[in-house]
């Protein structure tokens, strides 16, 4: 089946894609266009997860986001944080593109470029391409995103200052940098010259922030463009000319459901589509559809940030889980919330992802536990409710916690279903049947080999 695989399928042509799914009955995992998103906030493993199944895969594609993402990875090759680069990177022969979804801070890039290398990262042409139509993040982004975070004070988003909400706020009004501009040097100064015009009314006027200079702004780009240039080009041409020989593609997404930004908690959502449906359009292939869509649940909740958490847990009981599991955020440090596996939320994360299988993460970390708290209902003005919420709703539902049996045992170097203890066996069955969607993949811990493969 492999020799196929390899041998046949690059010669496949688009028209005959039909045949594909058909050929590889019962090998979902490596079906021709999968994406890989979160279920619940972020910070689900998806990182980990994609370095583990992009094996089978010639191209991992990030859709949306910038470098406010924090995936960590920990494979043959060392202990990896990627803000902005696909996880695909960590594998040879994989090609590793940044979509135009995407808003890119080149500066940032940059410096993870240089760190990736230094850790014996193989970057070059091959291996990495940058959508021309992604776009730049700017140190005036960050700016106004700092400046507003400590206007609202205590009334904060809990952004992580990386510039993203006003990145893509500037993308819609149709004031950003492309970064297939740093082409055209020259024209690009031109048009920077009138978008900081029109950004100092807000950030000068409004704010109060000293004056932006063109000049200082646009060496800026010419400095960290340099190194971009050689990876610019039309990553939906390539990637279209590629789905249609057959290669497989992989999709990453930043972040989880609840924070895409119109089906999760608005207005503590990111700025981006996180969801499985736009990952066609935030690569470059609006013209494909996804065949897999794998969802990455985490065994318990974590939530970085402000904004509703119905099912977080406080005191020592939050304190032994964020400890158990580390729960410190990849990308900016902060101690995560924590709470118990939240089945009401879950379950909307499922759906408006559309999986079509889960790999459930972390579930080594609840092995400490003598009783594992499960929210298996949300109460609002004292009913009881299944849907997830909205709005002040969403913000008055308090968490109706079940508690389960725990196993009391490491779990860590389990690899099949039969080595985990009975108890765990039952966590896992009754999370799968509250979600209403079926387990695939369950990870007991951060290495590449530590997981299970559910028969
Ligand atoms: P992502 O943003 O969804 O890629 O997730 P993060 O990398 O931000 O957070 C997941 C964290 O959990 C990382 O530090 C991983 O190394 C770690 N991790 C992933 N899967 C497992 C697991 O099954 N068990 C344990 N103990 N750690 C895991
Ligand atoms: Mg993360």
């Amino acid at each position: 089946m492999l020799f196929f695989k390899y041998t046949v399928y690059p010669a496949i042509s688009g028209k005959m894609c039909f045949w594909k799914k058909y050929l590889f009955a019962g090998e979902e995992d490596i079906t021709m266009l999968t994406a890989i998103t979160g279920i619940n906030w972020g910070d689900e493993g998806k990182g980990r997860m994609v370095d583990l199944l992009s094996e089978d895969y010639d191209i991992v594609v990030r859709y949306q986001g910038g470098n406010n993402a924090g995936h960590t990875v920990i494979n043959d090759k060392g202990e990896f944080i990627l803000n902005l680069m696909p996880s695909g990177i960590l594998r040879e022969n994989i090609v590793n593109i940044l979509g135009n979804g995407m808003v890119i801070d080149i500066k940032h890039l940059f410096e993870e470029m240089e760190k990736l290398r230094k850790g014996g990262i193989k970057i070059t042409q091959d291996n990495l391409k940058i959508s021309d139509r992604a776009i730049i993040c700017m140190p005036y982004h960050i700016t106004q995103d700092i400046l507003e975070e400590e206007r609202l004070a205590d009334k904060k988003f809990g952004s992580t200052r990386r510039g993203i909400a006003p990145v893509y706020a500037d993308k819609y009004y149709k004031k950003g940098i492309r970064v297939g501009e740093l082409l055209d040097l020259d024209s690009l100064k031109n048009r920077l010259a009138d978008i900081l015009e029109w950004k100092d009314l807000t950030l000068n006027k409004g704010y109060g922030n000293k004056l932006l200079s063109v000049d200082e702004m646009y060496n800026h780009i010419v400095k960290y463009g340099k190194d971009i240039i050689p990876f610019i080009c039309d990553t939906g041409l390539y990637l279209d000319k590629a789905a249609k020989k057959g290669k497989r593609i992989m999709f990453e997404a930043q972040l989880g459901a609840l924070r895409d930004i119109d089906f999760g908690i608005y207005p503590f959502t990111s700025s981006s589509n996180t969801i499985a449906a736009y990952a066609p359009i935030g690569a470059g292939i609006p013209n494909h559809k996804l065949d897999t869509v794998i969802g990455i649940m985490k065994a318990y909740s974590t939530c970085v940030g402000e904004g509703p958490f119905t099912c977080e847990l406080f005191g020592e009981q939050a304190h032994e889980l964020r400890e158990a599991g580390n729960e410190y955020g990849a990308a900016t440090g902060r101690p995560r919330r924590v709470g118990g596996f939240d089945v009401i939320a879950s379950r909307y994360g499922v759906r408006v992802q559309g999986a079509d299988y889960i790999a459930l993460t972390k579930l080594d970390v609840l092995s400490f536990l003598e009783k594992i708290p499960v929210c298996v209902a949300y109460e609002i003005d004292g009913k009881k409710i299944e849907e997830f919420p909205i709005g002040s709703r969403l913000d008055r539902a308090k968490p109706v916690y079940k508690y389960l049996d725990g196993w009391k045992h490491d779990i860590s170097s389990c690899r099949k279903m039969s080595d985990l203890p009975k108890k765990a066996y039952e966590y896992i069955k009754f999370i799968e049947k509250k979600v209403g969607c079926t387990l695939k993949y369950i990870s007991v811990g951060a290495k590449r080999e530590q997981y299970i493969t559910v028969e």
